[in-house]
């Protein structure tokens, strides 16, 4: 049966490429690959030679999805590779995986490699889940809308972010989900200079200052979830931390009860925990 194989790749370490991964590069008829000169590369690492080569970005997925389903109908082996990790988490693929589904072939993972689960290995989130969100919006009043949305999250949210934007998207953070909430700083996964770090929000300013280094290379940050109390809802969170940004605490509790309905007490206790 025809399959296209979604294959993860290393983040940075070459070894982390699965046995499975490597024979089915060297066993597929076509290498599907967001930049396929990047994964040449990877290609020659592992002496395989692909028959065919074919780009799948963000840009074609679409288009690519056709050639791909072509290829698939003439009974062909197709493996999709991203540039670093699993394909369609935060990089393209899931629309072609949808296409290739929805045509009636049979899609496999060869899973390996993923910044998001490996960072999540290394945070110790002992109760709760994860809630995956990739990239935040890239304009400031976008992306603090954004954290604003997630702020009554109760699960640890899991953001990939790039070195550029680092510092302002950890300040706004700070700012929106209070500084007493821990963050885990992963970065440069599997690589040379591979760095954790857990600190409240309120530290990250300063550990970012520190050391040049610090913002260099590509990064996973983990932030625990709320501590919100029981029969509070994020929307009551949220009106209740836009209050608190203007008004005395007991102030705003106060308003934040009467407009929500929700138990004064718990937003105090909530109220108190991001003031610390
Ligand atoms: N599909 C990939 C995966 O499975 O993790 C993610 C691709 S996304 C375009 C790239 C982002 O993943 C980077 O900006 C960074 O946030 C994160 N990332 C990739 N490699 C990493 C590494 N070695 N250490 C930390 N984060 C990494």
């Amino acid at each position: 049966m025809p399959t296209l194989y979604v294959v993860a790749t290393p983040l940075g370490n070459l070894r982390d490429l699965s046995p499975r991964g490597r024979d089915t590069l060297a066993a597929v008829d076509v290498v599907a690959a967001e930049d396929t000169r990047h994964s040449q590369r990877l290609l020659d690492a592992f002496g395989i030679r692909a028959r065919q080569l074919l780009s799948v970005h963000q840009h074609n997925e679409q288009q690519a999805a056709g050639k791909i389903i072509e290829c698939l109908a003439q009974g062909q082996h197709v493996a999709l590779i991203t540039d670093a990790g699993t394909p369609a988490i935060s990089d393209p693929g899931a629309r072609l995986v949808a296409r290739v589904r929805e045509a009636g072939y049979t899609v496999s993972p060869i899973p390996g490699a993923c910044a998001a689960v490996a960072a999540l290995s290394v945070a110790g989130i002992v109760e709760g889940g994860f809630r995956f969100v990739g990239f935040l919006p890239v304009k400031t009043t976008s992306r603090r809308t954004a954290l604003m949305a997630l702020a009554g999250e109760r699960d640890a949210l899991v953001f990939y972010e790039a070195p550029h934007r680092i510092e302002p998207c950890v300040a706004d953070m700070a700012d929106i989900f209070g500084g007493g909430r821990e963050i885990l700083i992963a970065r440069e996964l599997t690589k040379l200079h591979e760095e954790v770090a857990s600190m409240p929000l309120a530290e990250a300013g300063a550990w970012f200052a520190a050391d040049a280094n610090h913002l260099r290379g590509e990064f996973v940050l983990i932030v625990r979830g709320a501590d919100v109390p029981d029969g509070i809802d994020a929307n009551a969170l949220r009106i209740l931390d836009m209050l608190l940004d203007e008004l005395p605490l007991k102030t705003a509790v106060r308003l934040a009860a009467t407009i929500t309905g929700a138990p004064r007490k718990g937003l105090y206790a909530h109220a108190l925990s991001q003031r610390k």
